[in-house]
């Protein structure tokens, strides 16, 4: 397969907020032989590339836009290489992280049960450094391959990788790099068990998230040093859902905002703002963005 260009991709039907306007053009990466295309095109298009998951995590502003969306779509069955009590799991950018979840625990391999519930693909989830319940991408990973337009593919070893809150940095400087492979060191268990945690951790969140509705998960940060995290100080600040046009805070989870249908990105970025005033005016806290917020 070769890498496939789409003209004026609409951000709203590649972002779960279904929100964003027209970019300039989307890259659709399906093997490493079209990584040198890429190059290529990405030089004769102009623009500003955008790596792009799932966009699950992207609130997309309306208007168009000169981004060049970098999706990579390397979704093969992982590679598993089985080490005793363990096994190193080799698997594309492009893979789902839910069926990622789902192959480890046939397999009976241990460790990402906690980010059960995020959706998103491998590559995004590594980017955002995503994690719930005790458990970060991060923390598992033992290598990162990353292709930059000047260096092409490099493996980074997760010790020369920093990785924070939803933050990770390959170390590559500020230019653009796509994430192509990552690889994890999993555990042995049974697969009845690591099911079975898979299962307690979607019904505690299933039970205080909007899990099926139209959102970028949380949309703040939880404040560092508080107890309380960002969806309680939004609840008390009298956020919890409040709406904009076809925007809310959800009446279940304060700090997901959810597109009820018809939503804009100016009506979301509006609320963001209230959000952020009210609890700072409650509070004294100020609140960061956890969303990825692109125009
Ligand atoms: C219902 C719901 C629940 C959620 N729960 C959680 C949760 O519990 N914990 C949590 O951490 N997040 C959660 N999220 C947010 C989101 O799912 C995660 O951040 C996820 O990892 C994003 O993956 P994605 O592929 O959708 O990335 P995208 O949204 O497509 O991109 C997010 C960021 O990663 C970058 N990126 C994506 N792919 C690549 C790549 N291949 N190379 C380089 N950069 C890349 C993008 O440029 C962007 O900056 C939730 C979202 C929803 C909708």
């Amino acid at each position: 397969m070769t890498l496939a260009l789409i003209h004026t991709p609409r951000l709203c039907e590649r972002t779960t907020l279904r929100l964003g306007g027209p970019a300039l053009a989307e890259a659709v990466v399906f093997a490493e032989a079209d990584l040198d295309q890429l190059g290529k095109e990405l030089s004769c298009l102009g623009g500003r590339p955008l790596a792009l998951g799932a966009g699950s995590n992207l609130l997309a502003a309306d208007g168009p836009s000169d981004l060049v969306l970098v999706r990579p779509v390397n979704n093969a069955v992982p590679q598993v290489v089985q080490t005793g009590n363990s096994a190193l799991v080799r698997v594309g950018a492009g893979f789902g992280l839910p069926r990622l979840l789902g192959l480890c625990q046939r397999l009976g391999l241990s460790g990402l049960e906690g980010l059960t519930g995020i959706p998103g693909k491998v590559g995004g989830a590594v980017a955002m450094n995503a994690g719930s319940y005790g458990v970060e991408t991060g923390s598992l990973l033992t290598r990162v391959r990353l292709w930059t337009p000047e260096g092409g593919l490099i493996w980074r070893e997760a010790k020369d990788c920093a990785f924070g809150y939803r933050h990770f940095d390959a170390g590559l400087g500020s230019g653009f790099s796509v994430i192509w492979e990552a690889e994890f060191l999993l555990a042995s268990d049974a697969p009845g068990a690591i099911r079975a945690r898979m299962e307690a951790t979607y019904a505690k969140k299933k039970a205080v998230q909007p899990v099926t509705a139209r959102s970028a998960g949380c949309v703040f940060k939880n404040p560092a040093g508080l107890p309380a995290g960002a969806g309680k100080l939004l609840d008390e600040a009298g956020m919890r859902g409040r709406v904009l046009g076809g925007m809310a805070f959800s009446s279940l989870h304060a700090n997901f905002l959810v597109n009820l249908g018809g939503g804009t990105a100016a009506q979301a970025l509006e609320l963001l703002d209230l959000g952020r005033s009210a609890v700072r005016a409650r509070f004294g806290v100020e609140l960061e963005t956890e969303v990825v917020v692109v125009s």
